[in-house]
């Protein structure tokens, strides 16, 4: 038995494993009918009843017709989550700015925020993630809070252990927040949180395994493989920004040549075509015009970074072998403009015993990191508190 599962000590619901089970197929895959659950789940219709009367007590099971709390007597009745039953906050930490989401059971955003971040230090940052949790409180209660953040960090430990954006090693940054707000906190990687909501809520649903990579800033890769989102012995893992291209390549700031964050990132992409043609101004999204117009020297640079992705998600898929592998983040809209480039190469690094990998391309919203780090507070939720 797990602790209670509500946000009020009157209607408690202690969690079973079996019951956690139900719960979340009904969340991910429903509305579903009692038969088509008790099937996915081998049970008995008995076992199911009892399984499921005491979330239709509590109100967190309704019937799908919405016509109020479903009865237990009524087999035929679809089940389905009452989304608004539970409320989330979800935190994105970059170097300069919080950004915040209020979400429901079923990761749909109900509001958002966000703060400056005018230093690091951790007194200023816990102030402002205090700030945006009280605002984002006020149409009631959170059943939990989830922060995000590139660098080293799992649901399972309170403990940021790196994150180089904020200059944090060592920082029990969940436990400050839990005690400063009385919300429960979890923390993850920004990439796995990402992933989490692919997981459950996107294009993951369906799939045992899949892989989720960002392109934008930097390079990330989360991996579901099982059913399990993979968080690796210290929390560190997919961490493709590095895997070598072509060692002629141009240089990375780690000094790598030729990595593929040196090619396919946007501050890369934009830097190497503003230098080359030495017009400074330049953004990324004029870059990808000009390479759509035909620009040869932006045309070549988009078709350099494609191949690229083309090779890292192939060496993902030769790894993992997973079913399907969503491109997002922030770049990911240059795949409109390389995506030959990055075809043939995914054709070509491809096993030869293997087909290539299905791609899905999913665009992205900023807010997403931000429900990424809701969907995460979620999941540890319902599945381990
Ligand atoms: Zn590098």
């Amino acid at each position: 038995m797990g602790p209670v599962f509500s946000q009020t000590s009157s209607d408690p619901v202690r969690l079973t494993d079996a019951m956690r089970s139900v719960f979340v197929e009904l969340l991910v895959h429903g509305p579903l009918s009692r038969a088509e659950v008790a099937r996915r789940l081998a049970l008995s219709p008995s076992a199911l009843t009892k399984l499921t009367k005491p979330f239709i007590e509590a109100g967190y099971l309704l019937e799908a017709s919405g016509e109020g709390p479903a009865t237990v007597g009524r087999p035929s009745q679809p089940l389905q989550v009452d989304a608004s039953r539970m409320s989330f906050v979800g935190i994105k930490l970059t170097a300069d700015e919080l950004f915040a989401v209020r979400t429901d059971l079923s990761a749909t955003v109900r509001m958002e925020t966000s703060r400056p971040l005018a230093d690091h230090e951790i007194d200023h940052v816990l102030g402002q993630i205090v700030e945006v949790v009280e605002e984002l409180t006020v149409p009631g209660p959170l059943s939990a809070v989830g922060i995000s953040l590139a660098g080293t960090a799992t649901p399972a430990d309170p403990v940021v252990h790196t994150s180089p954006f904020l200059g944090w090693s060592q920082l029990p940054l969940a436990t400050l927040v839990e005690e400063a707000v009385s919300v429960p906190t979890v923390l993850d990687n920004d990439v796995r949180a990402l992933t989490a909501v692919q997981q459950w809520f996107g294009e993951g649903v369906g799939h045992s395994s899949f892989a989720l990579v960002t392109v934008g800033a930097g390079l990330g890769c989360g991996l579901v493989v099982g059913d399990r989102l993979v968080t690796g012995q210290s929390g560190a893992t997919g961490l493709i920004g590095h895997l070598q291209i072509d060692d002629r390549g141009p240089m990375c700031e780690r000094g790598h040549h030729g990595c593929a964050r040196a090619y396919a990132t946007s501050p890369a992409i934009r830097r190497s075509i503003a230098t080359t043609l030495d017009r400074p101004e330049l953004t990324f999204d004029d870059c990808l015009a000009m390479a759509a117009d035909g620009h040869p020297v932006a045309r070549r640079v988009l078709d350099e970074a494609g191949a690229a992705l083309g090779q890292v998600v192939a060496t993902i898929a030769n790894i993992a072998g997973p079913e399907l592998v969503v491109l997002s983040g922030e770049s990911v809209h240059m795949y409109d403009v390389c995506a030959e480039a990055f075809h043939t190469a995914l054709a070509r690094h491809t096993h030869w015993t293997s087909t290539p990998v299905r791609v899905v391309v999913k665009p992205f919203a900023f807010n997403e990191w931000a429900r990424g780090a809701a969907v995460t507070a979620l999941q540890h939720l319902l599945l381990h508190r």
